[in-house]
């Protein structure tokens, strides 16, 4: 390996990024490590953003990920406010817009670039007309709902959107969620835990709009003043929060030798997406051993493991004698939703399921625990106001190849220990 060459490049400097810079020098390697970064902010956290963040319960520094003196003990060359405009497959080159349009020639590239969200074409540029994924989109979110009395509309039902709607009724905010699924979050869910959902919902005032799509956000003079809906109803309001899903950014890996990107950047069982690139995070999707087939998770667990997992086989790749051999990355997806004072856990795959069996613990309708999988198998599992213990002790239902049979046994027993 030239002395060129001993750079490995992290593109995405938030959380797996941060976990593959990490794991790359825990685990030994010396040279340069580049950790380049689009946004100003030193890594930080984004589940908060749809929770303390926007409540004001957290100043925004709170999410800063590591402090200042950890993360110049990792030696990094790190540039942030810098974008990867370009990947050399063949030469393993990133070429950066930092006005030079420097080219990092590197021995391996970690692709951490994660997702963007998707936004409603016409709204560029309305006042009042929201996503949120960053923390400038927070801060920006939350500096209107600092003011009283406002008017939210949630475009979009799924997890961030009913994260929202419930930080903003928090707020006392009058909040509309519409969303094209029948109950919020009913993708993941199922429509039977969606159903609760949406009577958590209603219950602490928002007002939902199920079944419905949006076909305009209606402004004034550069302002939103509400959503029509195809049925012809118009929802006011002064705020607009589109919260319909996210693109996998991978624009910077476009190009005429490029891998594969149809949904994400398509990885192997190792994470590799072609020799000397590895995937890691929200923008990579790979091949699961255990659930055999591609998936692509957008789960802050995930983010870490696979950043770490990501580092681990590129350095076997680059130097198996002295970094030992790639292993396959199947970890146990996880991922948790907080709203109101419900706390949502889920272990495994739960979206597609075929079959659902939901157990309710007690007489408390917001206690419970829930398996979904094929015909014959489980392959995820949910618990609802679940204490931390009795959440975790879910997982081993979603790890193992467990029939209908077991599953449904095993789960009464495990929430009663
Ligand atoms: C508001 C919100 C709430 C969430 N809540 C939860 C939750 O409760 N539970 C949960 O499990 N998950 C949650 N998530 C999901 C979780 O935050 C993500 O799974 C996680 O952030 C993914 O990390 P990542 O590093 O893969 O991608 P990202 O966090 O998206 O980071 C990618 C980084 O790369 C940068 N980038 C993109 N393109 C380039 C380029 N060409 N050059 C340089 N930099 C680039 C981006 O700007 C970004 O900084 C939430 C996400 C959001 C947005």
């Amino acid at each position: 390996m030239s002395a060129a060459r001993q750079r490995i490049a992290v593109i995405g400097a938030s959380a797996a990024g941060l976990a593959a810079a990490e794991g790359l020098r825990r685990l030994g390697w010396d040279g340069v490590i580049t950790l380049v970064g689009d946004e100003p902010h030193p890594p930080y956290d984004r589940p908060p953003l749809s929770k303390q963040v926007l409540s004001g319960a957290w100043p925004p520094e709170r999410t800063t990920l590591r402090d200042p003196g950890r993360l110049a003990a990792l030696g990094l060359d790190l540039r942030l406010g810098t974008r990867a405009v370009a990947y050399d497959p063949a030469l393993r080159h990133v070429t950066l817009d930092d006005g030079e349009r420097t080219v990092l020639e590197c021995a391996g590239v970690v692709a951490a670039t994660g997702v963007r969200a998707r936004t409603l074409p016409g709204t560029e540029g309305v006042e009042g007309v929201h996503v949120l994924r960053t923390l400038r989109d927070a801060l920006a979110l939350r500096r209107r709902l600092a003011e009283p009395g406002r008017r939210l509309a949630v475009v979009g039902s799924g997890v961030l959107g009913a994260e929202v709607a419930a930080a903003a009724r928090g707020l006392g905010h009058r909040v509309a969620l519409v969303g094209a699924q029948d109950t919020p979050m009913e993708r993941v869910l199922g429509r039977e835990v969606g159903a609760l959902l949406a009577e958590v919902h209603r219950a602490h005032g928002v007002t939902l709009y199920p079944g419905r799509t949006v076909t305009a956000i209606a402004a004034d003079g550069g302002r939103a003043r509400g959503v029509e809906l195809a049925d012809g109803t118009f929802v006011e309001a002064d705020d607009v929060l589109v919260a319909i899903g996210s693109e996998p950014a991978v624009d910077w890996l476009r190009g005429p030798a490029a891998p594969d990107l149809s949904d994400g950047l398509g990885c192997d069982r190792y994470c590799a997406a072609a020799p000397g690139l590895y995937g890691a995070g929200d923008v990579a999707r790979w091949y699961h051993p255990g659930l055999g087939r591609h998936i692509r998770i957008e789960h802050r667990m995930n983010a870490g493991e696979q950043g770490l997992a990501a580092a681990r086989n590129l350095l076997a790749e680059l130097d198996g004698e002295r970094f030992g051999e790639r292993r396959p990355f199947e970890p146990v997806p996880y991922f948790w939703s907080d709203q109101y004072d419900l706390k949502l856990h889920a272990y495994g795959v739960l979206a597609g399921a075929v079959r659902t069996e939901v157990l309710r613990l007690g007489e408390d309708p917001l206690r419970l625990a829930a398996l979904y999988g094929g015909p014959d198998r489980v392959t995820g599992v949910l618990g609802i106001g679940l204490t931390p213990r009795q959440a975790r002790s879910l997982r081993p239902l979603a790890a193992g190849p467990g029939t209908w049979e077991e599953a449904v046994a095993r789960l009464g027993e495990t929430v009663a220990a």
